[in-house]
């Protein structure tokens, strides 16, 4: 780590990356609110996987000996109008960590701080599974319907997915 700038941005990467946990929380517990219990877990492996991101970077910026300051996490959305409209958030919501992820190996060029861009391309690299999970979802539930036997069948897929830690 070079700069007091690639550190103060890493730092709001751990908030950002816990904002993403608490908004997955959220629309966990919508969706198991609205009876499906397969998105629930699925946005529960979200809300864990969320965690790690932001440990990552916790312990790289203690093994680079720079502080970790823990800020508050906004307020998220509480409910969703539709389970469409959900992953539809979630696909936004990928895309904009991406462009965070993007401008910290941005910086990071800038500084010629190759500790943080061989840090940062495992964030780089998981952003596209990020992205591509979530396009194939929404896409069963625009080409397929997002109702009916279709949705619970997509419900009981999505409820086999489980958590590995990183
Ligand atoms: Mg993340």
């Amino acid at each position: 780590m070079k700069t007091k700038k690639m550190c103060s941005m890493i730092n709001e990467q751990i908030n950002a990356e816990y904002y993403s946990a608490y908004l997955y929380l959220a629309m966990s517990l919508d969706a198991d609110h609205k009876g499906l219990k397969g998105f629930a877990n699925w946005y529960f492996v979200q809300w864990q996987e969320e965690q790690d991101h932001a440990r990552l970077l916790e312990l790289y910026l203690l093994s680079t000996d720079q502080p970790v300051e823990l800020m508050p996490i906004a307020e998220v959305p509480q409910t969703w109008k539709s389970i469409k409209q959900m992953v539809k958030d979630t696909l936004q919501h990928e895309q904009q960590v991406t462009a965070s992820i993007n401008r910290l190996v941005q910086q990071a060029v800038e500084d010629n701080d190759y500790t943080s861009i061989s840090r940062l391309k495992w964030f780089v690299d998981e952003q596209i599974e990020e992205e591509e999970s979530v396009r194939n979802i929404l896409s069963s539930l625009e080409l397929f319907g997002d109702e009916g036997q279709t949705l619970y069948h997509l419900d009981e897929l999505l409820g086999q997915r489980k958590y590995k830690p990183i």
